[in-house]
């Protein structure tokens, strides 16, 4: 409903019996993550089988959604005790299915390979230039295969140095699942901007980009992958760790995971998302307090921080909007509905809870802000007497260059009007925005070293190959990234 959009969640298991099962489950609970494509790939290598099939590559990947793309005879098909998997995001047509996740390619040297990927590499159109002179040919528009042709360099060295030297060279935001036949190698960069976390499994292992998918294959969360951490765990299920750089940057895990991003069941950084988006909403009443009769959420983010608005604002929290969760994409495509229908398909304002009241409306972040416009006029048409506009993140006026899908600078409403133009704009009786200082103390103490809060502020953790003014970094320049955005 036009916030930010993710790009990408993984997972991998390593030493259980039928991997695919539970990478098609763990893939079910991130759907949120990405909704364009899905893709496994399983490794069979256990112990006992036949020579033939040892260390054998299954893998199934295509568009659509995971409930669509696993029947039984495909999870049936992809045989093993070790596997990745990988949801993608995009909304626009044209997107190759070569693009799909995990990829897999035989190294020459290093055998059989299959990888997953969620982040974007800074430096992936550099990397990509340098490494075609030297010969590569790439099969992909995706930044993902960089890590592979750079695998591929790697001479005389066993795997795990081979990863490490390919890691060194890279720049921007990665969290990766890496399947050989041996191992499974779980990756996060040293700033820890994506999600990247760690569970026991039947007696084997998992990781994954949220404990939500570990709570659906009844996986124990362990632990974060420390940012810049290797975990590799071999054939015998050994667990080992070790940092491909020396020294590690402060950490900058992204600040919109707990806005937005992350489902409110998950535990990232040992934080439960829905107590924090509730703390979201607690210090944004305290920040911004309003004079009303009812607070009512933008579904689905904003609803725990609503119900922290009213908690400390003492006004009831009501269900003023209804959504409609059966609305699919290829239902409300632009050539078939107008915007104005596309955002009635998916909300249906209750008269009952809005008409003659003065209404606090809480939303998680305003990108472009023409849906707000639309949801506000939802209301006021319902009968609001009052419409109090807050929104539980401070302005977002920069784009992302980690992996998050932004419009570039020009189209972030934030960035180009100021806040009383916005509210002139919505039709909002009054609009407040959570400060950035709010936003840190809702995160909890030492959230200034934790976190990345650049689309707020415009300080970048990392500025390699970043140009600040224009167009976000594309992948490999397919003219995807900066116009991905619903408007
Ligand atoms: S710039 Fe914003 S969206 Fe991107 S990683 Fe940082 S906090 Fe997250």
């Amino acid at each position: 409903m036009g916030s930010l959009k993710e790009e990408c969640g993984i997972i991998g298991v390593k030493g259980v019996l039928n991997a695919s099962q539970h990478l098609n489950l763990g893939l079910f609970a991130m759907q949120h993550r990405g909704q364009e494509g899905t893709g496994i790939i399983t490794c069979q290598s256990q112990q006992g089988e036949a020579a033939e099939v040892n260390g054998a590559f299954h893998e199934h990947r295509s568009f659509g959604l995971v409930g669509d793309n696993y029947p039984q005879k495909v999870l049936d098909r992809l045989k093993g005790e070790s596997g990745i998997g990988h949801v993608r995001y995009s909304t626009q047509g044209g997107e190759l299915i070569q693009n799909v996740q995990p990829f897999s390619f035989l190294l020459p040297e290093l055998g059989p390979v299959a990888l997953a990927h969620n982040g974007n590499i800074t430096n992936a159109l550099q990397l990509k230039q340098a490494l075609e002179a030297k010969g590569s040919v790439f099969q992909t528009t995706s930044d993902t295969e960089v890590f592979i042709h750079l695998l591929a360099q790697q001479r005389n060295v066993p795997f795990p140095q081979a990863l490490k030297q390919a890691l060194k060279e890279v720049n921007g935001a990665f969290s990766l699942v890496i399947l050989t036949q041996e191992s499974l190698y779980i990756v996060r960069d040293k700033y820890g901007f994506r999600p990247l976390e760690l569970a026991t499994l039947d007696g084997g292992y998992a990781a994954a980009s949220e404990t939500c998918a570990f709570d659906l294959i009844g996986a124990k969360s362990l632990r974060e992958v420390e940012p810049g951490e290797v975990i590799e765990i071999d054939a015998r299920l050994q667990v080992k760790s070790f940092f491909y750089v020396e020294k590690r940057p402060q950490k900058s895990f992204c600040s919109f995971e707990p806005i937005y991003f992350a489902r409110p069941d998950s535990i990232i950084q040992n934080e439960l998302i829905y107590e924090l988006r509730k703390n979201l909403g607690r210090v944004l009443a305290a920040e911004h307090p309003t004079e009303a009769d009812v607070v009512i959420s933008i579904p689905d983010s904003g609803v725990p921080m609503a119900m922290g608005y009213a908690e400390v604002a003492k006004i009831p929290y009501e269900m003023g909007l209804v959504r409609n969760h059966y609305v699919g994409r290829t239902f409300i495509e632009p050539s078939q509905a107008s915007r104005d229908l596309r955002v009635r398909l998916k909300l249906n304002p209750l008269r009952h809870v809005l008409e003659g009241k003065r209404v606090v409306v809480i939303d998680d972040s305003v990108v472009r802000g023409t849906t707000c416009i639309k949801i506000l006029n939802m209301i006021r048409n319902a009968g609001a007497k009052e419409i109090h506009f807050r929104v539980a993140s401070p302005p977002i006026t920069h784009s992302c260059f980690y992996g998050i899908d932004t419009p570039n600078r020009s189209a972030l409403m934030a960035a180009q009007k100021t806040v009383e133009e916005m509210r002139s704009i919505m039709g909002a009786d009054s609009l407040a925005f959570l400060s950035l200082a709010g936003l840190k103390k809702a995160l909890g103490p030492g959230s200034d070293s934790r976190y990345c809060f650049a689309c707020f502020s415009g300080k970048y953790p990392e500025l390699f190959g970043i140009q600040i003014e224009a167009q976000p970094t594309d992948r490999l320049g397919t003219g995807l990234s900066a116009s991905k955005m619903p408007p």
